[in-house]
């Protein structure tokens, strides 16, 4: 049977690294503050904030809740995020997404100060990133190469295949993938022949937003498989992009859904606000 990538774990062990480095920050007088605006009352982005407080106070980050309504104008909310890049005290601003239509998500995401871009959403830390300059980098992707690496997994020198190029999983996983020395391929909905190009893969990392679609078909034997698909089926229970029991039994190592590349996420925004504030 596969090595199970535990996320969940993984993710435990992160937050209580980053806890200790809270009290180190704390006891040399320096604290972590992150502000996190919501846009209207979408059930989902409320469960995902809720969840984001409480990694906080479990860290020790100090957590600034602008729950705003439905209704709030363009103007107001840059209003907003141009006094939370003026206050000194706060050192990450997160907007969760997504935000009303009648908002320019994109304007929203370049007023924030890159050096409080903990989301890693902002132009000019995607750029960095594409570069191999410092900046924050998103999370999802991030959290990724952490299961590997924590894992044991060799990144250098192997065939690494991303399928899906979204701004926020797809191309970020890839240029990720590249600065660890993989050698990488971005795969999408036009890619011709999908499964031969996912069959090269020694890493496939599966970001299509379709339930199960990745069978064995797709997967070479011994190759390490990354899930980030989320979906609920028709009996409710969550699953993710690759179809899990037919391709467990052929590949060296994979992560479940729920348990793997989720908690990630907020592990590793965590880590990006105690940076935030490490480097002020
Ligand atoms: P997206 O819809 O923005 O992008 C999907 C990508 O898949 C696109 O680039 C598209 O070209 C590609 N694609 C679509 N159909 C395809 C096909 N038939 N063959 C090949 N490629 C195809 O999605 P996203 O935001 O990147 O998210 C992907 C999945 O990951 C979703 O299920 C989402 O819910 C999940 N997700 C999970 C986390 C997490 O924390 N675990 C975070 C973000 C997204």
């Amino acid at each position: 049977m596969p090595q199970i990538i535990d996320g969940k774990a993984i993710s435990a062990t992160i937050k209580d690294e980053l806890k200790i480095k809270v009290e180190e920050l704390s006891a040399k007088g320096i604290k972590v503050c992150l502000a996190v605006i919501q846009v209207g009352n979408d059930p989902a982005s409320s469960v995902y904030v809720g969840n984001k407080k409480k990694a906080c106070a479990y860290i020790g980050i100090d957590s600034l809740a602008y729950e705003l309504p439905e209704e709030t104008t363009q103007e107001e909310l840059l209003k907003l995020i141009k006094e939370l890049n003026d206050k000194e005290e706060v050192n990450g601003i997160l907007v969760q997404l997504p935000l009303p239509k009648h908002i320019d998500e994109d304007e929203i995401i370049r007023a924030i100060d890159p050096k409080k871009d903990v989301d890693g959403f902002h132009p000019q830390s995607v750029g960095a990133l594409c570069i191999g300059q410092p900046g924050f980098v998103s999370c999802t992707p991030a959290g990724i190469i952490q299961l590997l690496k924590r894992s044991d997994i060799e990144i250098a020198g192997k065939e690494c295949v991303v399928i899906g190029r979204s701004n926020i999983v797809g191309k970020p996983m890839a240029l990720l993938l590249l600065r660890e020395n993989g050698t990488v391929t971005v795969a999408h909905s036009k890619t011709k022949n999908l499964k031969e190009t996912a069959k090269r893969a020694d890493i496939l990392v599966v970001a299509v937003g379709k339930p199960k679609m990745i069978t064995r078909e797709y997967v070479k034997e011994g190759a390490v498989v990354i899930d980030v698909g989320i979906h609920r089926n028709e009996s409710n229970k969550l699953c993710g992009d690759v179809d899990y029991d037919d391709v467990a039994p052929v590949c060296s190592a994979i992560t479940p859904v729920p348990g793997g590349v989720g908690p990630m996420t907020i592990a590793m925004l965590m880590h990006n606000c105690v940076e935030a504030g490490d480097i002020r």
